[in-house]
């Protein structure tokens, strides 16, 4: 079998690599390959569901000009094929003087990014928009807004597959190959697949994959996000988007308050060290991926310098209480019979063997093969921007 293009991952960011690939070659000839036996069923399909407007990126970095390209990537398309969606604006609340000075921070980036209308909010205009929210000084970013990725993949996946792009689920790919004039990816249904490109987007296992074809400095550490919903009895309390000021050693964003399309509260997620990676639960262990992450020295190094706040992190997530507190923050009318457990969704983060979480996206192109190393947050409303990078990339 031999193929233009072979994908390897049906998550939303390798759909909209197939998608500009078929736009840019509609001759071409595509296969994507999944190991689960629908699309998106990982990180596309568990995540917070927010369109993020580019405001935390630093100015210049792949993270701001492909969030702000597929911000208007995804719109564009979520109107044309009439996708829920809605640009709420979202707050960003500071409760300290330490969080003030950052808030600061975050609106130079915002404006340095070419965000429009934000806005600084005191204690009494923060109400004007939250009425139970708590906070010293706020951002107002008109620009975030919320939708279903899901959906967003649903609808991909049926353009592709009236263009012609084959899908084949329930097959994992074991191995890379290069090979002289094409490349070759080996399956566990004993096939051997030619291409003359492949594209690695497998997110949690994509260090795996691209670890078969060249040598790279970093491991997937996988990093949990639990949820609580809010019960309706309580849904007055948020209008809309309820941020945190996020610790700007972390690439995550602090657990916050998010209106879903459906009008539905969650709060979260938080971010806990798993023991497997499809660790969905803390009960699910995979004891040789959890071998392997705990003997990486890019783990170890990662551990030495932030274990107090891994603890709290793994604290948080098993008392309710802790969790709530760090709700309350926010909105101290809380209670604890207001929220109840939900999903969660198990974020891929590269981490290099000096200790450094990869902050930016990173991708790289060798022999006509390329790894989608690290695509976290915000991958999703960026997917149809990275997939033309990598359409871009392809000579
Ligand atoms: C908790 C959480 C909240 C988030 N919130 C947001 C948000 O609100 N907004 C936003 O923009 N982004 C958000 N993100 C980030 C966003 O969801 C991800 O960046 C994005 O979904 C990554 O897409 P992907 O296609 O690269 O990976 P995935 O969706 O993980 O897809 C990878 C696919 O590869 C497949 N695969 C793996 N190994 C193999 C193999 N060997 N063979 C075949 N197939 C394989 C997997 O089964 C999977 O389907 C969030 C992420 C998480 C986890």
């Amino acid at each position: 079998m031999k193929y233009d293009f072979i994908i390897v991952g049906a998550g939303i960011v390798g759909l909209s690599t197939a998608y500009s690939l078929i736009h840019k070659y509609p001759d071409s000839k595509i296969i994507i390959i999944e190991k689960e036996e629908t699309f998106s069923k990982h990180q596309s399909g568990n995540n917070s569901n927010v369109i993020h407007s580019g405001i935390y990126y630093k100015p210049g970095s792949s993270k701001a000009i492909n969030c702000k390209k597929g911000y208007d990537l995804l719109l564009k398309f979520l109107k044309e094929y009439n996708i829920p969606h809605e640009i709420c604006g979202k707050l960003i609340v500071a409760n300290s003087d330490d969080e003030i000075n950052e808030l600061m921070v975050l609106f130079e980036k915002g404006k340095k990014n070419g965000l429009k209308g934000l806005k600084i909010l005191d204690s009494e205009q923060i109400k004007n928009y939250e009425p139970y929210v708590n906070g010293l000084k706020a951002i107002h970013v008109p620009q975030a807004g919320i939708t279903d990725y899901k959906l967003v993949s649903k609808k991909i996946y049926e353009i592709l597959k009236d263009k012609g792009v084959k899908f084949s689920f329930n097959t994992k790919v074991l191995n890379i190959k290069n090979g002289s004039g094409f490349n070759r990816v080996f399956t566990n249904c004993n096939e051997e697949i030619r291409a003359n490109y492949i594209v690695n987007v497998a997110g949690l296992y994509s260090d795996k994959l691209a670890k078969m074809n060249f040598e790279i400095d970093y491991k997937i550490i996988p990093f949990r996000g639990e949820y609580y919903n809010l019960k309706p009895s309580a849904s007055y309390l948020v209008k809309n988007l309820i941020y945190p000021v996020p610790d700007p050693n972390f690439p995550f964003l602090g657990v916050h308050f998010t209106r879903r399309i459906n009008n539905s509260i969650e709060s979260g997620p938080n971010a806990v060290f798993a023991f497997s990676r499809e660790g969905y639960k803390m009960s699910i262990i995979n004891f040789k991926e959890l071998f392997e992450s705990i003997s990486y020295i890019g783990f170890l190094k990662l551990i030495k310098l932030y274990w107090k706040e891994g603890i709290i992190e793994m604290y948080r997530s098993f008392s309710k209480y802790a969790y709530l507190k760090s709700l309350q923050k926010l909105i101290p009318e809380i209670k604890i019979s207001d929220i109840s457990s939900g999903g969660a969704g198990v974020r891929a983060q590269a981490v290099k063997s000096n200790g450094e979480m990869v902050d930016d996206f990173l991708i790289i192109s060798k022999n006509n093969i390329i790894n989608v190393c690290n695509a976290p947050s915000p991958a999703a409303t960026a997917s149809f921007a990275i997939g033309e990078h990598i359409s871009n990339l392809i000579k």
